[in-house]
């Protein structure tokens, strides 16, 4: 239940908070903030407080720039302090904003409300979507100028134990930021590669969880610059190693109770899980350009880093797209290990979301689970299983999602035609460039 505006104007009183953040996300994922000082904050809790659309990525055309932010106060928070000088200019709180045009209705280019939508569409069918999620980062040292590197600040591995390393300070710090903030962690630990970390969210309602990763990502840089550190989602910044996902745990319930939990049945998952799953198989092509939306995700989903390739579910191999993890009862849930933290958290679990309630409404049947590890199989057996792979690049990805019609209309038209126009751009001027992997192959033996 979401706070009154007297509380918060009294929380903000209290805690002597000297600025206002109003928080929202682009279209494509970043976040945004207009800061308010004091006098502003009734204004600011009454949804008064306009800004220039126009100058935000994908939001808007020119003759229609004035937008209004109207706060969600149940995501008030008072920021910790990150470093002491912050604290001498006073502190700082923030809420959560949907955006809407000046007369009150929703804009359309805004993506929180478009999770919102399938959060209400799943509401109808009876259902409220859970998601817990393990996004991993990198740990980079900045060059003396304070620029950043892709030099690892640490050279250990899979939950290794450093004597008291530099990350696993850091990852402490971020962890207790967090908790200061009100999330609940269920683990944090290094990952794979060297630099790699993992911080896991304790499942949650969907608008809640994409809510934490947007202000996640802003925390974990900002400890990190605490340290002269450059933290980076970037999905792939180093050949040869791991690079980092973002891994979505849904669940659905159906009058608190989980609506994939079914012991009678095969693998002890209910029929909604089962078309849930076969929904996420049937539009996972279409869904890639919005979970792994760069150039540089494309090069994570490749053979041999623990990441997906293949469009396929099973309930014990780690190779598969969709794995169910052991855990039944209210833990019962699907965990898509396509999707990277370079994602806008919003689009991403609302075209998830979108997928899997077309599986439900399709009354769609999921292939067989698949118990191999797929890296294994050769093309003849992975065609025989019916098992696809993922878009191979972006392009491919923009494709296939302009022929989904259902994810495109969970996007709606304004997300829909920005994020298209944008990720068109983007490939283009990557093909454009002349990489160095090209003059490393060709121009001695042309
Ligand atoms: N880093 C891997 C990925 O890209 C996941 C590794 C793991 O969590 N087991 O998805
Ligand atoms: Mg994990
Ligand atoms: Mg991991
Ligand atoms: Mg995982």
């Amino acid at each position: 239940t979401a706070p009154t505006r007297q509380h918060i104007l009294d929380e903000l009183q209290r805690g002597e908070v000297k600025f206002l953040r109003l928080q929202f996300t682009d279209i494509l994922g970043t976040t945004k903030n207009v800061e308010v000082p004091g006098s502003q904050f009734e204004k600011a809790l009454n949804g008064d407080v306009t800004f220039d659309g126009s100058a935000v990525e994908g939001f808007t055309r020119v003759e229609e720039s004035d937008m209004l932010l109207r706060p969600d106060l149940s995501t008030f928070l008072i920021y910790p302090q990150f470093s002491r000088e912050e604290g001498e200019r006073g502190r700082v709180a923030r809420l959560i904003c949907d955006v809407t045009l000046p007369d009150g209705t929703p804009f359309g280019g805004d993506p929180r409300q478009v999770l919102q939508r399938q959060v209400e569409r799943a509401r109808q069918l009876g259902f409220e979507m859970f998601v817990g999620t393990e996004p991993e980062f990198f740990l980079f040292e900045r060059t003396p100028g304070g620029l950043g590197s892709t030099v690892t600040h640490d050279k250990a591995g899979y939950f290794d134990l450093a004597p008291i390393d530099k990350g696993e300070r850091i990852r402490r710090e971020i962890v207790n930021k967090l908790l200061q903030m009100g999330f609940d962690i269920e683990a944090a630990h290094h990952e794979v590669a060297p630099g790699q970390h993992e911080i896991d969210f304790r499942y949650a309602p969907a608008l809640e969880t994409a809510d934490r990763i947007a202000t996640f990502k802003f925390v974990v840089k900002r400890v990190a610059l605490e340290y002269g550190l450059l933290a980076s989602f970037l999905p792939k910044p180093l050949e040869n190693v791991n690079g980092s996902g973002m891994h979505c745990h849904l669940s659905l319930f159906k009058d608190g109770q989980n609506a994939f939990a079914d012991p009678e049945r095969e693998y002890g998952l209910s029929q909604t899980a089962l078309h849930f799953i076969a929904g996420l198989l049937d539009h996972a092509e279409g869904i890639a350009a919005v979970t792994n939306p760069l150039v540089n995700s494309y090069k994570r989903l490749v053979p041999g880093f623990e990441a997906p390739v293949n469009i396929a579910w099973s309930t014990s191999n780690r190779s598969a797209l969709i794995r169910i993890p052991a855990k039944r009862g209210n833990s019962t849930r699907a965990e898509v290990r396509m999707p990277d933290p370079s994602c806008n958290p919003y689009l991403a679990l609302a075209a998830m979301l979108a997928a899997g309630l077309d599986g439900i409404e399709q009354k769609m049947e999921p292939p067989p689970a698949i118990q191999r590890n797929i890296f294994k199989m050769t093309v003849r057996e992975k065609r025989h299983h019916r098992v696809k792979e993922l878009p191979a690049d972006l392009r491919e990805a923009v494709d296939e999602l302009e022929k989904d019609e259902v994810i495109a209309r969970a996007l709606g038209e304004h997300v829909m035609d920005h994020f298209v126009a944008a990720k068109r751009a983007e490939w283009r001027q990557y093909s454009a460039t002349v990489h160095q992997w090209e003059l490393d192959r060709y121009l001695d033996l042309i």
